[in-house]
């Protein structure tokens, strides 16, 4: 059973623990969390009010906050231009702590050249398919179906031959929202936060994420009592992590007020 994180006794619980507390950890995914999904992924926008919120949480001494997501860091930072942030692009295999230092983890020296042979394979495939976008993130590979009209079934099928004709334990598969991804195999977003999470002292941690990749991170927080995993869609409850939910990037603006009012 995951809780409404608005509800009385749950926010009464954050702002108790946050008393006791010297500082808070406030991680969010971007997309489907921060702001709604769009058709194609290059159309989405920060609102400005959206992006003053996230910069007055930033600004808080005792306030960290990180944005967490599995787009291009390049990207990530064009869309999220917050300071004193923590920012990580490529579910943080490129990660840049709140003082600018840059962590990139470790990835196997055979990962390169088998993304690179997926990658020419994925556009000989998938090019001519209107409704269909290659992200290439480097050390992976994003296909978006959103605005593809067709059976979506088909397009998995293309993407599972591929696979199976490259696959390396170095490297996985994911499904995400209406999208398939191939990426380095030993690093995921729970990492990402285990390693924001190195860098400042012992304090409560909320991460909040709408997708199966956040789950990873849901999963590093869950038997935290100083943990606070909330999912994105009220809809998600059976199969999460997650203890907590908000039912939609409204909701998590609601709560990312709440957090500011009584902060600071
Ligand atoms: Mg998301």
């Amino acid at each position: 059973m995951v809780t409404d994180a608005l509800s009385s006794e749950a926010k009464q619980d954050l702002r108790l623990t946050m008393s006791n507390a010297p500082g808070l950890l406030l991680c969010c995914d971007f997309d489907g969390t921060l702001v709604p999904f769009t058709d194609d992924p290059l159309d989405t926008e920060l609102p400005k009010s959206q992006k003053s919120l996230l910069q007055d949480l930033a600004n808080l001494d005792e306030v960290h906050l990180a944005v967490i997501s599995g787009r291009d860091f390049d990207e990530l930072t064009d869309l999220v231009p917050i300071e004193n942030a923590v920012l990580a692009g490529n579910h943080g295999l490129n990660l840049m702590q709140e003082n600018g230092e840059i962590h990139r983890p470790e990835v196997d020296g055979k990962v390169e050249p088998v993304i690179s042979r997926i990658r020419d394979r994925v556009h000989d495939v998938y090019e001519d398919i209107s409704g269909i976008i290659i992200e290439d993130k480097g050390i992976g590979l994003t296909v978006h179906y959103r605005k593809y009209d067709g059976d979506p079934e088909t397009i998995k099928e293309k993407f599972y031959r591929i696979w199976s004709e490259h696959e390396i334990p170095e490297l996985e598969l994911l499904e995400g929202a209406k999208l398939l991804e191939i990426r380095p195999s030993n690093w995921d977003k729970g990492d990402a936060l285990q390693t924001i999470r190195r860098d400042l002292p012992e304090i409560p941690a909320v991460y909040v994420g709408d997708d199966t990749t956040d789950e990873d991170a849901f999963a590093v927080l869950k038997d935290d009592p100083q943990g606070y995993p909330i999912v994105v869609g009220k809809e998600k409850e059976k199969d999460t992590n997650a203890t907590f939910y908000l039912e939609d990037t409204q909701a998590v603006t609601e709560f990312l007020n709440f957090i500011l009012s009584f902060s600071g």
